[in-house]
């Protein structure tokens, strides 16, 4: 799928819908803002620019690592065929799943836990988006990530990040390249920080 295409598809996903009430009123910011349990939902210049930089395609099967509100996954869901997303806080889960139950969306496939080790069962994966900050690329997910694939992912200290584009060619061969500069909430686990 072409990057017009994604921004349209984009678009097309009310980012209020994702937000509690008192949050709702600012859904046209292009900030980051409070979804709870210390989380945010991005600032939605950056939800388009992480998945045009993803490049999904109608094919393919997506894992999604910190389903936070939802908002990012409904936008994969309704470009990729497949989307399995992991997060880590089950009540940030229960209320994203509702909604996109409500958006009737019926290839998303939902899993609580530490995303930093993938999908074991899944896998492997066309494309991984990584909506929280590691610490570095965690193996799983490079091992889970399929022949000719793309992983976007967030890598440096808790405070500030490089955005990671990382592709595997058809023999297995891992590229990285940084695409800029971020800031996300941690990510915890395994290959992430240690809940403090
Ligand atoms: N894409 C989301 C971003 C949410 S913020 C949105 O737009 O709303 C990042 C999310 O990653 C948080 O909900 C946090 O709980 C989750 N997270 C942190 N570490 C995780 C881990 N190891 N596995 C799964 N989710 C994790």
């Amino acid at each position: 799928m072409d990057k017009k295409k994604i921004k349209e598809i984009f678009h097309s996903i009310d980012r209020s819908f994702f937000l509690g009430k008192d949050e709702r009123q600012y859904a046209f910011l292009n900030m980051p803002l409070p979804i709870g349990y210390g989380q945010t939902i991005s600032q939605p210049s950056l939800v388009l620019k992480m998945t045009q930089l993803l490049l999904p395609t109608k094919e393919n099967k997506v894992l999604e690592i910190g389903t936070g509100s939802g908002f990012q996954t409904a936008i994969l869901a309704k470009i990729a065929d497949k989307v399995y997303t992991v997060e880590r806080i089950k009540q940030l889960m229960e209320v994203a799943k509702e909604k996109l139950d409500n958006m009737n969306f019926t290839n998303i496939f939902y899993k609580v836990g530490d995303g930093t080790k993938g999908w074991k069962e899944h896998a492997p994966y066309d494309r991984i988006m990584v909506t929280a900050a590691a610490s570095a690329v965690p193996d799983d997910l490079v091992n889970q990530l399929a022949k000719g694939g793309r992983m976007v992912i967030p890598v440096g200290t808790p405070n500030l990040q490089e955005l990671k584009l990382i592709t595997k060619s058809d023999d297995s061969v891992i590229n990285i390249k940084s695409v800029g500069y971020v800031r996300f909430v941690e990510l915890i686990g395994k290959y992430g920080w240690k809940n403090r």
